[in-house]
């Protein structure tokens, strides 16, 4: 089972539109759906906070306690489907910095759950 880190968007969450701590993100990868094509174990959730600078230290410090480095990594539904978008970084963007920062797939969404 591949061990995976999701990256959820915190003003999303914090507003709570229909994201109560992020059951589906977790479903998803427990039962191999949506972006998951198989089963897979979250061993980190970290939680993105406008305007996105402290995201790749807090993941790095999830690595750090934990000991785990993810093999993917997965950018929330919420954070990638944002409507509006993400006034302060591109998906696309974020995507790279992760990619390169630790040398990781980054895969865009999580689930397809309503
Ligand atoms: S910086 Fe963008 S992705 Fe991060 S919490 Fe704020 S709105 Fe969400």
């Amino acid at each position: 089972m591949k061990k995976v880190a999701i990256v959820s968007c915190g003003a999303y969450m914090d507003q709570g539109y229909g994201c109560p701590g992020e059951w589906r993100c977790l479903k998803a990868a427990a039962l191999g759906e949506g972006t998951f094509e198989e089963p897979a174990q979250v061993v980190a959730f970290v939680k993105c906070e406008c305007p996105g600078r402290p995201l790749i230290s807090n993941m790095q410090m999830a690595i750090n306690l934990s000991g785990i480095k993810p093999e993917k990594v997965y950018l929330s539904s919420c954070l990638v489907n944002a409507k509006p978008e993400c006034p302060y970084q591109k998906v696309s963007d974020l995507r790279a910095l992760i990619e390169n920062k630790f040398g990781v797939e980054v895969v865009e969404g999580t689930h397809d759950y309503h």
